[in-house]
Parts: C-alpha cells; sequence; structure tokens
C-alpha cells in the first residue's frame, strides 16, 4: 500500500492483461447461453507473409471499438476472427518463395495471431477458422453440392480473361487498361474454357430490390447498385429477307426510326448464316483479331472503332427500310442479346462508327421548336424537352411517352416486347489452379456429371510437389493421377475428379455462418445457434470488397434460404464502411516502401496508444493520413490519466478536497465540482453518441477535453471511474489497469456503460450583459461558451440594442465570453 506512484509502462500493462484475458476466459462468449446476442463481424485478413498490415489493424480495431462498446452497453458480443488463408494470392507467393503454399499457410496464421493477439482485440479464438483446413473446406463444397442440386451451379463454354504469367483466369475486375492487375506488363488475352459458374443473375432484381431496406453506407449500396445495372427497355426484332430475326436490346425504343444500321457482336450466333460469300474472308479475318482482346479492353477502351459488313440487310420494323448489318467488337455478346439497332443520331459511339464508315445519320429527337431537318455535328442523347422529329405517325410526342407507344405498336405486330436488362453477369468459381478446394464433382463416362455424395466430403487437396499451374488451361491437379482417378459413385466404373478448384470468394462468401459453429465438426452450421446469432448485427470492412465479397455473400445466403438452409435472405442488414489511411498523403505500398508495420509501434508506443492513434487519425468512414509525429499526443493523454488515476490512489491531488479551510475555498471547491460533474455528464454524451457513430477521433477528442479539465480540479473516484469505462473500447488494457488501480477486482469489460444525466449535460445557461455606449441596455440567457459570432448577432437584435443603433452598424464591438457585449454605436 505504500508503493510510490509509477509511470506508465505500456509494455507490462498489455502483457499482464493480455495474460489476464485469456486466464479469466474475458473475451469469450457463451454462445448458446447469451442472452442478447450481439454478432460484431469485420472482414478476416488473407495471411500474407509480411504479416499484419496496419491496413488491417484500422478496420479491425475499429470494430473492435465498436464490439466493446456494445459488451458495456449490456451485449453478449461474438467478435469471431479467421484467416482467408486460400487462393491465388497465396499460391503466387509460396511459389516466388519456394515454399509449400500447405506449409507456407500455417506459419503466417500463427504470426498473424500473435500480432493480432498484441492489438488487444476481444476476439474469441476458440471460433478462428482458416478457408484452407480441411475442416472449413469440408463445408465449402458442401456449399457448392446444394447450389449444384438446386440448379444454381451449372458448367459452361464461356470467352474469359486469361493472363499468360498468371495463367490463370481472371475476373474482369483484375483486368486493368487491358492488362493483368499482378502482371502490369502481361496483356491479358481471352480464351474459352468449360466453367463452373453459379447463376447468380437469377438474383438480379432481387439482390437489387432488397437493398434499398439495408442499413449501409450509401457509397457501398451505390456501388452494388451500379454492378448489377438494371436498364429498362425493349427487344426488337429486324427481319431479314432470308427470315432470320435479328433481336436487340435497346433502352430507347423511342429513337426506333432513327436506327440506320445493326451491329452484332462478332461471336453472335448468327454471323454465320447472315455473312455473304463475298464478305466472308472479311468477316472470318476480323473475328479472328477481335478473339484476341480481353473483354474488359473491349468494354471500357476508348480506342477507335472497328467493324466489318455482313453483306446483309435488315427491315427496320418502324419505316420498313431496309438497313446493312455490321458485326463490330463495341458490341459484347454478353449485354443484351448481342446485337443493337444503332442510332448515331443519338448516341456517340454509333455516331463515332456512323462517321468513320459512311453510314446514315438521322435526327429523331429534337427540342420542341427545333431544326428536324438540320445536319447533326454530334450525337445528342440527351434532348431536353426532346420530342419526336422524322418519325411519321410519332411527330411531336415527348420521347418518354414514344418508349412507351412505339414498344406497345411492335408488341401487336410480334416484333418487340418490354425487357429489363442486368448487367450483372453469372459468377466463373472454376479456377485451373492448386490452392483451393477442388470442386466436388466426379465425370463418368457412362453417369455424366456425377456430384461427390455428402458423405465423402471433404475432397481432400492432395499435396501436390509441383503444383505451378501452365499453359494448357488444366489444373494442376490434373497431373496427380492418383487423386484425378477414382471410381464413379454411382455406378463404381472408373472415373475422374473435376480438377478446378472454387475461386477464394466462394471460400469467403459463407463464412460468417461458419464462426458460431467452428467447433462443430459434424455440421456446416448449427440450426439454433444461427437462428439465434445470425443475421450478423455489424459488419465493418472496406469498400473495396463492396462489388464482389459483398454481393456473393448476399447470393449465397439468398440461395440457401431458398433451399431451407438458413431462416433470413440477407446476411448483413448492417455493413459500414472505414476509411483508408495513407502514409504522408500517399497510399501505402512495399514498392514505395512506405508501409507501416504495426510490430515497431506495439513496442514502441504501445498497442492502446496506436489503437487510438490510428483512431484519432480522421473519421474512421473517410480515412486518415499516418504521422509519425501525432502519436505523441495521444501517448501524453494516457500519460495524464495514468497520473490522475495515481494521484488519486497516493493521495497527491486529494488533500485539497477534505475542505477544513471552510468560507470562500469551499464554495470555490464545490462550485468546481459541480462544473467537474457537468462536464463528466456531457463527455459521456458525447463519446456515447460519436461511439455509436464510428465517429471515433471525435470521441477522443471529447475525453481529451476532460481530461484537461479534471487535471485542474478535483478528480475524485466518481469523475475517473467513468472514464476508465469510457476508454475500455479504445485502450482496453490501459482502462482495465486504470480500472483495478480505482479498486475493482472485475474486468472493466464487466462493468456498464455510464449513463449520462441529460440535464448536466447540457450546456449551463450564463446571463451576458449587452452594453450599448457603457450603459446596460440588456441581458442575454444563452448558453455557457456560445461562440462570439452568435452572441454578437444574439445583442444585436435586441429590441433595446436595435433601437439606439437604428440600422447602422456599430463601430465596434467587445465580446467577453459568457459575461459581456460591449457595443460602440
Ligand atoms: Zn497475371
Ligand atoms: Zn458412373
Amino acid at each position: 500500500m505504500h508503493e510510490s506512484p509509477s509511470s506508465y509502462d505500456p509494455r507490462a500493462v498489455e502483457r499482464k492483461w493480455q495474460a489476464r484475458w485469456e486466464e479469466r476466459g474475458t473475451n469469450r462468449v457463451d454462445l448458446a447461453g447469451a442472452g442478447r446476442p450481439f454478432y460484431n463481424l469485420m472482414m478476416f485478413p488473407y495471411p500474407s507473409a509480411e504479416g499484419l498490415h496496419v491496413g488491417n489493424l484500422y478496420a479491425f480495431t475499429g470494430a473492435d471499438i465498436f464490439g466493446r462498446f456494445h459488451r458495456l452497453r449490456g451485449y453478449d458480443v461474438f467478435e469471431p476472427l479467421g484467416f482467408d488463408a486460400f487462393g491465388i494470392h497465396s499460391e503466387n507467393y509460396a511459389l516466388k518463395v519456394g515454399v509449400h503454399p500447405a506449409e507456407l499457410m500455417p506459419r503466417n496464421i500463427a504470426r498473424f495471431g500473435t500480432q493480432l493477439r498484441r492489438a488487444g482485440l476481444m476476439v474469441d479464438w476458440r471460433y478462428a477458422v482458416s478457408t484452407a483446413d480441411p475442416t472449413y473446406y469440408k463445408w465449402t463444397q458442401w456449399v457448392f453440392l446444394q447450389l449444384h442440386k438446386a440448379g444454381l451451379a451449372v458448367k459452361k463454354r464461356a470467352a474469359v480473361n486469361w493472363c499468360p504469367a498468371c495463367k490463370t483466369v481472371l475476373a474482369n475486375e483484375q483486368v486493368v487498361g487491358g492488362f493483368c492487375e499482378r502482371h502490369p506488363d502481361t496483356k491479358v488475352e481471352q480464351r474459352t474454357l468449360d466453367q463452373w459458374f453459379f447463376t447468380i443473375t437469377k438474383y438480379a432484381e432481387r439482390l437489387l430490390d432488397s437493398l434499398a431496406r439495408l442499413d449501409w453506407s450509401s457509397s457501398t449500396r451505390t456501388l452494388q447498385t451500379n454492378w448489377i445495372g438494371r436498364s429498362e427497355g425493349a427487344e426488337l426484332v429486324f427481319e431479314t429477307p432470308g427470315g432470320e430475326r435479328i433481336t436487340v436490346f435497346t433502352t430507347r425504343p423511342d429513337t426506333l426510326f432513327g436506327a440506320t444500321y445493326v451491329v452484332l457482336a462478332p461471336e453472335h450466333p448468327l454471323v454465320e448464316a447472315l455473312t455473304t460469300a463475298e464478305c466472308r474472308a472479311d468477316v472470318n479475318a476480323y473475328r479472328r483479331r477481335v478473339a484476341a482482346i480481353d473483354i474488359v479492353t473491349r468494354r471500357v477502351g476508348e480506342k477507335e472503332k472497328t467493324g466489318v459488313f455482313t453483306g446483309t440487310y435488315a427491315r427496320n420494323p418502324a419505316t420498313g427500310e431496309s438497313i446493312p448489318i455490321w458485326i463490330a467488337d463495341y458490341v459484347l455478346m454478353e449485354y443484351g442479346t448481342g446485337a443493337i439497332m444503332a442510332v448515331p443520331g443519338h448516341d456517340d459511339r454509333d455516331f463515332e462508327f456512323a462517321t468513320r464508315f459512311h453510314l446514315p445519320i438521322v435526327r429523331v429527337i429534337a427540342a420542341p421548336g427545333g431544326d428536324a431537318l438540320a445536319p447533326m455535328e454530334s450525337a445528342e442523347p440527351d434532348v431536353p424537352d426532346g420530342r419526336l422529329v422524322n418519325s411519321p405517325g410519332y411527330d411531336g410526342m415527348p420521347w418518354e411517352e414514344a418508349k412507351r407507344a412505339i414498344t406497345r405498336s411492335l408488341e401487336e405486330k410480334g416484333l418487340g416486347r418490354t425487357v429489363v436488362n442486368y448487367r450483372l453477369h453469372d459468377w466463373c468459381i472454376s479456377r485451373q489452379r492448386y490452392w483451393g478446394p477442388p470442386i466436388p464433382i466426379v465425370y463418368c463416362d457412362s453417369c455424366g456429371t456425377v456430384p461427390v455424395p455428402e458423405k465423402d466430403l471433404p475432397v481432400v487437396l492432395p499435396k501436390l510437389a509441383d503444383y505451378r499451374p501452365d499453359d494448357t488451361g488444366v489444373s494442376p491437379l490434373a497431373r496427380d493421377e492418383a487423386w484425378y482417378r477414382v471410381p464413379c459413385p454411382e455406378c463404381g466404373r472408373p472415373a475422374r475428379r473435376e480438377t478446378d478448384v472454387s475461386d477464394t470468394f466462394l471460400d469467403s462468401a459463407w463464412y460468417f455462418l461458419r464462426y458460431p459453429s467452428a467447433d462443430r465438426p459434424e455440421v456446416p452450421f448449427d440450426a439454433d445457434l444461427t437462428r439465434k446469432w445470425l443475421p450478423v448485427t455489424s459488419y465493418i470492412g472496406g469498400n473495396e470488397h463492396a462489388v464482389l465479397h459483398l454481393m456473393y455473400a448476399r447470393f449465397i445466403t439468398m440461395a440457401l434460404e431458398d433451399i431451407g438452409l438458413v431462416g433470413f435472405d440477407e446476411p448483413f442488414p448492417r455493413f459500414r464502411a472505414h476509411g483508408m489511411i495513407v502514409k504522408d498523403g500517399a497510399k501505402m505500398s512495399k514498392s514505395r516502401g512506405n508501409v507501416v508495420v504495426p510490430d515497431r509501434y506495439f513496442d514502441q508506443w504501445g498497442a492502446d496508444t496506436f489503437r487510438m492513434y490510428l483512431m484519432f487519425l480522421g473519421p474512421y468512414q473517410e480515412g486518415g493520413d499516418f504521422r509519425d509525429a501525432g502519436i505523441v499526443g495521444i501517448r501524453r493523454f494516457l500519460d495524464k490519466v495514468w497520473g490522475l488515476v495515481e494521484g488519486r490512489r497516493h493521495g497527491g491531488t486529494g488533500a485539497r478536497g477534505h475542505g477544513r479551510a471552510g468560507g470562500r475555498a469551499d464554495e470555490r471547491a464545490s462550485g468546481q465540482a459541480d462544473e467537474l460533474r457537468r462536464h463528466l455528464h456531457r463527455t459521456i454524451e458525447r463519446v456515447t453518441e460519436d461511439t455509436e457513430a464510428l465517429a471515433y477521433n471525435t470521441a477522443i477528442a471529447a475525453m481529451m477535453e476532460y481530461v484537461n479539465a479534471l487535471q485542474k480540479g478535483e478528480p475524485t473516484p466518481a469523475l475517473l471511474e467513468p472514464l476508465a469505462v469510457l476508454l475500455a473500447p479504445y485502450a482496453p488494457h490501459f482502462a482495465e489497469e486504470c480500472w483495478e488501480r480505482l479498486g475493482h477486482g472485475s474486468s472493466v469489460m464487466d462493468a456498464s456503460w455510464p449513463e449520462y444525466d441529460p440535464a448536466l449535460a447540457a450546456a449551463e445557461q450564463v446571463e451576458l450583459v449587452v452594453q450599448v455606449g457603457g450603459k446596460v441596455r440588456a441581458k442575454l440567457t444563452l448558453p455557457s461558451g456560445t461562440p462570439e459570432a452568435e452572441a454578437v448577432a444574439a445583442a444585436l437584435a435586441e429590441p433595446a440594442v436595435a433601437r439606439i443603433l437604428d440600422g447602422k452598424a456599430p463601430r465596434k464591438v467587445v465580446f467577453v465570453p459568457d459575461r459581456l457585449v460591449s457595443v460602440v454605436p
């Protein structure tokens, strides 16, 4: 009891509490017995060899604060974390360093685990998962089988992006300007391969419609909306003299009279039949050339328009005129019907194409009073208040009305119908790689495609010494004959396994279902636990996963719900995207050499200081700029709190409190105590509201102001204990230590979040004297701390003051905060 005040030693404090949390099971939650479940999810990391990145830590710390805050508010918070260990990143890295991924990954995971424990996260590690563990991917394969049974997993031939350096298929998002995201010098090619797809497009409408019901960051919702890309339009039929019917999709059927030619994607199945003998050589050469260009370049490319004429004409169903049929690579097979009606007068790309190939350009929409026959200098896609021209039967009709009218008229002739189109494509889940879960399918010459029976899961990934991908487009698994050749599960005759593995996004599309049941080897997810803990209460993660991970997880959940397996169709009713941190204004990257490695900061400053510093960089949902210089300010703040707690214990500043001095000193002390109490309640209010809103930086600022006030006053336990609890989400080890030093035997995480009294939290009202020319003319009652501009405006608005000034501006105004506004007329 007679030890002298110590100084704050983060290393000792953090070690002590990490050990004690482990011992006491502080971070464990009783999943079956919990009364107020709160599932606090954060995006699990890919365990790279470099170890935890400060960007990971930024994400996790913000989510951890939110989880701890809710636990202190009386919830049973489940905060699991795992590892996204399969996938091409891991495999490529393993290839580079020459260590087998099956050995490399456990090492990386162990390293991450150590770092994450140091960070002081409230993770219940009993429920950690690794997607590369057979106890996990057994169920990833099971998910595939459920979708297969439901007809949502199909195999089809498809044109795909192929990176010759990765030797694998790339998603469209991995192609940047025609080059591989990972190999900026390698041009991506187009290949046609047999692939497994999940038919997510069947869910396009539902994925879009139910977005409106989700409490998500609006930026994330917008990204998903655009990705799904719904457009309303019409399918119209252009007939040829030979009896072929070319169906085009258009969002602007009102411009039909301006359609002067038709364009098919070079891959369109009708191209063969439509091409005339004279044009065949040109058409074939063009088709070969296009096959060498990747899809993304075709989709976004700002390059010069190319194309060739097929030699055949089609009939415009509105004008009855014969218009030429071309093929061009700016039309994609995957969008709409793979054919368009070209309206050069009102579409930029069509205008460019028509100009280059001397095709007619006709104006069919004009502003009221506009010249219908004036030549067009450029396409006019949007004509304000546009009405139809050069469209017999519809001239003068507003274009929106004409959309419906023209579609209806073609519908009657069997040449058109209203349709909705989506930009979303089916999800290709096949990867011709090694490091992933084998797709559980067997091919038998007599039975065909046979799913592996559930009782035979997992299909274990064999340990291949040579797992390098090659240029055949076939997975390295095909080289392992012993693994590859199996008896057919149905007839027992010799058969072959599917050698593709599944996309790593499938691993993460269902992991939130697995966590609560991670200790249950016999089921993918326990029905009771799922009902109790899901959907996820709060999900925090990066917006870079807005269109892939979040979309896929929503789709898998909807599919499993339709199969009758989950009981809800949206996994994440609440999602918040955190911001990014940059270093000295630049994005962190290895090549710039400006990546912040957390360990060094843990060593030098302690995890608590580092956590708080990261959160103090800026609004959590916007991110911030990491500069080493600022971190000392947070450390000083914690030192101050430490000093107050220690001073309290050792009677340092406590001496003044036992007021025998009497008289004015007592009065002053009690006035000061009242003000501190009000400040405490204001602080609780601000920290509560800001933490709930993820405005962690301003919550920290409020605590700093309060601590500065405490330093000038009398920090009683009643003023310090709530502070320790407010700090617990932000600086958990530190708060535990303070809590203990303030005389508590149990964890601060078992305390309750302090309540505030709104009356006390409200700013104190003060009376300001208003003088004009030195004479008191009015008195104002305003909240304490009212800023000058507001107080002066209120003073000038007082009738007695306004009368004297008589509309003139005062020559001078003197302002004394909370006291006086003195006006010189
Ligand atoms: Zn590549
Ligand atoms: Zn068979």
